[in-house]
């Protein structure tokens, strides 16, 4: 494809994905392919001869729309919002279309300086001091796991120098909630601290971490001869919006030599509105956070931030310094391969910077508003229609619902919140997720697309009672 050709076939994807993002109201939310039904459409071999590029846009439409759940649809309401906004489509593509890559500072200085800046403007937006250093990550999983490698080496003064975690005399301990993420026991199984030492901290009835039990904890793996090594707080869990006391937890932090990363992947978003910024009170103790712009916030898949206070810990920690990566500017700049796993970087930043551009921080900020707004009308109608129960306190913009027929609880009520569920999931109208809490299942309401209006959540509220009504008392026939 010459640079001419491409510019004929661009213009075609551009409108092919205008037009998707214009139709998306018309799809079903989920997606009601079948296992294996796309993989038996397309051909088992690669084509031998070239195709025109027409043939492959056709499949577009034909094969993977289809086949796929509707994130952008107004009224997805699954799992949590994962904004792309068009923007920052746009920057991702200026990513691709440069195909350069980020090895050093020296193999694309822009690439390192423009994240350098746009990490530190989010920052700004979060309201975090000047403490902080920023890097994209992939995700929020891979930041953890940076975090929690971060404080195995504070805690054993860099023992991967040395003999590493089999060298170490007392197990170095974890601690989570049973509300943390499953990425934190992900990382910190990754990070060599074994499941024995994972230790799962009680919670209070709003699904906080508890800081009286976190003292406990780490008073008596103290006792056993353990060594206390980190503390993961989540700042709005995914189940409940959940929000651990970050200040009492720095505080423990510090008096024990906790290293303490804070989870807010999904709630770290909502930060650029200053009356959401009591979630995260106390943040300035902790010593690592991450951040999902890729959620809520509008980059568009990949972009998760981490941020760190002692960046010079992180580069000691993640540095190799092979000869043919070594430049006469490394003591002047920054080079991001040393503050994570992977060697070479995409131009992630690109993404973030037209979205912050484009929006502006106002227009950012607005948008949370709207969809907090919504949640809360979504709030009122729950409370005031009788049988409906709303499990947990609304925090931001997803909501726990149940509906509960009298008389009915324990398995049958899990059978009935399924049945409805499932329903209105099976309709292609709105797409929610059911999950459990404390046992039992709910159904998740998580507002926040960037194309859901109010009249989009009053027709999922509409179809949540109908479909509760055609469960509890079908129509006679
Ligand atoms: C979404 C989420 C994660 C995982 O995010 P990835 O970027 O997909 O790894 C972790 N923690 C919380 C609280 C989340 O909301």
């Amino acid at each position: 494809m010459t640079p001419e050709e491409f510019r004929q076939h661009g213009h075609a994807v551009i409108d092919w994905i205008a037009d998707y993002r214009a139709r998306l109201e018309t799809l079903p939310v989920r997606s009601r392919s079948q296992p294996g039904e796309i993989r038996a459409a397309l051909p088992a071999a690669p084509p031998d001869a070239a195709e025109p590029f027409e043939a492959i846009l056709a499949d577009l439409d034909r094969l993977v729309v289809p086949g796929l759940s509707q994130w952008q649809h107004p009224r997805f309401f699954g799992y949590f919002p994962s904004n792309s906004l068009l923007a920052s489509v746009l920057g991702d593509f200026v990513s691709s279309g440069l195909g350069v890559i980020g090895l050093a500072w020296q193999s694309s200085p822009a690439l390192t300086e423009v994240e350098e800046v746009v990490t530190d403007w989010l920052r700004q937006m979060v309201g975090l001091s000047a403490a902080w250093s920023g890097v994209i990550q992939d995700t929020a999983s891979t930041s953890t796991l940076v975090a929690l490698l971060s404080a195995r080496e504070r805690s054993t003064a860099y023992g991967l120098a040395r003999g590493g975690l089999q060298a170490e005399t007392a197990p170095l301990v974890v601690y989570v909630s049973a509300h943390s993420h499953s990425s934190v026991e992900k990382a910190a199984l990754l990070a060599g601290f074994g499941r024995d030492n994972v230790r799962v901290v009680a919670h209070d009835e709003r699904h906080a971490m508890r800081p009286e039990a976190l003292a406990t904890a780490i008073a008596a793996d103290v006792a056993a001869g353990r060594k206390p090594c980190a503390v993961v707080a989540t700042c709005g869990s995914t189940a409940t919006t959940a929000i651990d006391p970050v200040a009492a937890i720095a505080a423990l932090a510090q008096q024990h030599g906790l290293w303490l990363h804070v989870d807010a992947a999904m709630a770290g978003s909502a930060m650029i509105l200053p009356e959401c910024r009591w979630m995260w009170d106390g943040i300035e103790g902790a010593d690592s956070l991450v951040l999902n712009p890729h959620k809520w916030l509008g980059a568009t898949f990949d972009c998760s931030v981490y941020f760190v206070r002692d960046a010079e810990h992180l580069v000691r920690v993640m540095s190799t310094h092979p000869s043919y990566l070594q430049t006469a500017a490394d003591g002047q700049v920054r080079n991001y391969r040393d503050w994570g796993l992977p060697l070479g970087r995409r131009f992630r930043a690109l993404k973030l910077w037209f979205l912050i551009r484009e929006q502006g921080v106002a227009g950012l900020q607005a948008r949370l508003r709207r969809d907090m707004g919504h949640a809360r009308w979504l709030e009122g109608q729950v409370a005031q229609t009788p049988g409906w129960r709303l499990l947990a306190p609304l925090t931001l913009q997803t909501l726990c619902v149940r509906h509960e027929p009298p008389g009915q609880e324990g398995e049958a009520l899990d059978r009935h919140t399924q049945a409805w569920a499932e329903r209105i999931n099976a309709s292609g109208l709105a797409y929610l997720t059911p999950a459990q809490l404390d046992g039992r299942w709910m159904v998740r309401v998580s507002i926040g697309a960037e194309a859901t209006e109010l009249r989009h959540v009053q027709q999922l509220w509409a179809a949540m009672r109908a479909q509760v009504d055609a469960i509890t008392d079908p129509p006679s026939t």
